[in-house]
């Protein structure tokens, strides 16, 4: 549930039933260079130690990733974004994917290499500075959540390896137009038929629920019980002839996210994760998952929703002052807040290692998921709001080829359309502006995490609800 990430495309046809360890060779193992086996996976042991991980992924890194991006490095970010195009990257994505490097923790069986916790950081340092963003995010942290926690072996090895490789995007079917921050309300309905379910019902706010190959939904399959106990968690093939996807434009000018219509749509019961009525638990795993995602802890390889970090407001104020306009970096009051933002931006990260130390421990992730999601939704607008100002009179009014009646064509000579170009004209800052708004509502809202907090971590009372205990059938709803 995290648009404006690296977005998740990768919109190759479902990968069959192949897994990491049998059936075809997957994509990208052809292409593959350097330190790697047939299938294309780095020939690192599970038990390698830091400098061993360090020194082999460095020697992939030469073999594998083009050139002009390993020269562009040196110049960051932005210089990256420049030398290739989202399009080159998705190409080039199958040969990242099977090296086993996505999900270097993960065992090899399930995509990954199965590195410590250590070893995985020191693969992670040495492929930092080319800006390998994560493909498919929604698999790698939200469905894989609820897969390692309640999975069978066979579902985990089915799922997770076409997650990492980004051959099967994942969307996130929780929400619904009645049923967000009260999730537990919600009312799309399941019935057992045979050896199916049949799903029906709306969601909302699905992340690229029209990029997407499979969805995990959370449903009612016992409307007679209070509502946490009458869900049930299913993983859903979007590609099928009940499930109709409409997509929503967001304030960026973009399509992320998705209303989706479920009718009559067919769930096999060996796509049921975890048992039947125990969906609110799954669920549980999913949000936690997502949670640490949006706070830059976890496996989706997201560090921020929306714009870049403190150190780009260093530049944007230098490049004011360099202009001769006031409000840049020569201003001691403008240094000062960056100053703060760095800082914190410092905490976010250390809070967020020992989160992943955690988890690395084999322990749940615990309440610092929640005290991330607020922080780093907080930090994030803040750290945006400043960029934009830092535009000046630019953050309002910007170049754009977009004039009316003209028409903007696309590649392939087709017209593009003038939301589409609109969104491309903005500047990098503004859109991170307009983005970071989301950051304190997607994942579950600060007001609800706080709540989360309050009751977990400070043992405040209970959140009053007259219908406890009342079967959901009973509940009034809007
Ligand atoms: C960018 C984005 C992407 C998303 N992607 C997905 C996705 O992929 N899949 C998915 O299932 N959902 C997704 N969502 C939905 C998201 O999880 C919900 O928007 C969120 O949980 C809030 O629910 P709501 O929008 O229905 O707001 P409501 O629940 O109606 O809340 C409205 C307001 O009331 C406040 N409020 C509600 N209850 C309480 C309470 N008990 N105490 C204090 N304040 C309260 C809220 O904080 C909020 O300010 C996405 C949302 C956004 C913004």
């Amino acid at each position: 549930m995290a648009p404006g990430t690296e977005p998740a495309p990768g919109t190759e046809p479902a990968a069959g039933t192949d897994t990491a360890d049998s059936g075809p060779v997957p994509k990208g193992a052809a292409d593959a260079r350097g330190p790697v086996g047939p299938d294309g996976r780095l020939l690192l042991a599970a038990d390698a130690s830091p400098d061993q991980a360090r020194a082999l992924v460095t020697e992939w890194v030469e073999a594998n990733v083009p050139a002009a991006w390993r020269a562009a490095a040196a110049g960051g970010r932005a210089a990256i974004r420049k030398a290739r195009s989202r399009a080159d990257y998705e190409r080039w994505y199958p040969v990242f994917g099977v090296s086993g490097l996505v999900a270097a923790r993960w065992a090899p069986e399930f995509g990954g290499l199965g590195l410590s916790a250590d070893a995985a950081k020191a693969a992670d340092e040495v492929l930092r500075p080319y800006n390998l963003g994560r493909l498919n995010p929604l698999g790698l942290a939200n469905a894989a959540a609820a897969l390692f926690a309640h999975g069978t072996e066979e579902q985990k090895r089915r799922f997770l390896p076409p997650i990492v490789r980004n051959e099967e995007v994942w969307c996130q079917l929780f929400s619904e137009p009645g049923a967000g921050s009260d999730l537990a309300s919600l009312s799309t309905r399941a019935v057992r038929e045979g050896d199916n379910w049949i799903l029906t019902g709306q969601k909302v706010w699905t992340t690229w629920g029209f990029l997407a190959d499979y969805g995990v939904v959370l449903a009612r399959t016992d409307p007679d019980v209070p509502k946490r106990n009458g869900l049930t968690y299913f993983l859903l093939d979007m590609r099928q002839p009940g499930v109709e996807v409409r997509s929503l434009r967001h304030i960026t000018g973009e399509v992320d996210f998705c209303e989706v219509f479920l009718d009559e749509a067919v769930v096999p019961d060996g796509q049921r994760l975890g048992a039947v009525g125990d969906g609110w638990r799954v669920g549980n795993s999913t949000l936690s998952g997502e949670r640490q995602m949006v706070s830059g802890s976890g496996s989706g390889g997201v560090d921020r929703i929306g714009g870049s970090g403190a150190l780009h407001l260093v530049k944007l104020a230098k490049d004011v002052t360099a202009a001769g306009r006031p409000g840049g970096w020569a201003e001691p009051t403008v240094r000062q807040e960056i100053a703060k933002l760095y800082s914190e931006e410092r905490i976010r990260g250390w809070t967020n290692e020992r989160i992943r130390a955690r988890l690395a421990a084999g322990l749940a992730p615990g309440p610092e998921s929640s005290i991330g999601k607020v922080h780093q939704g907080d930090l994030n607008q803040r750290t945006q709001a400043l960029a934009a100002d830092l535009l000046g009179a630019h953050g309002a009014a910007w170049e754009s080829e977009l004039l009316p009646g003209t028409e903007h064509l696309g590649a392939d000579g087709a017209p593009l359309d003038p939301a589409e170009v609109y969104a491309d004209s903005l500047p990098h800052e503004v859109r991170g502006m307009l983005r970071s708004r989301a950051n304190t509502i997607e994942g579950g809202t600060s007001e609800v995490n706080k709540n989360i907090l309050a009751e977990r971590v400070l043992g405040l009372p209970r959140e009053p609800d007259p219908h406890r205990g009342k079967p959901w059938k009973d509940v009034p709803r809007s």
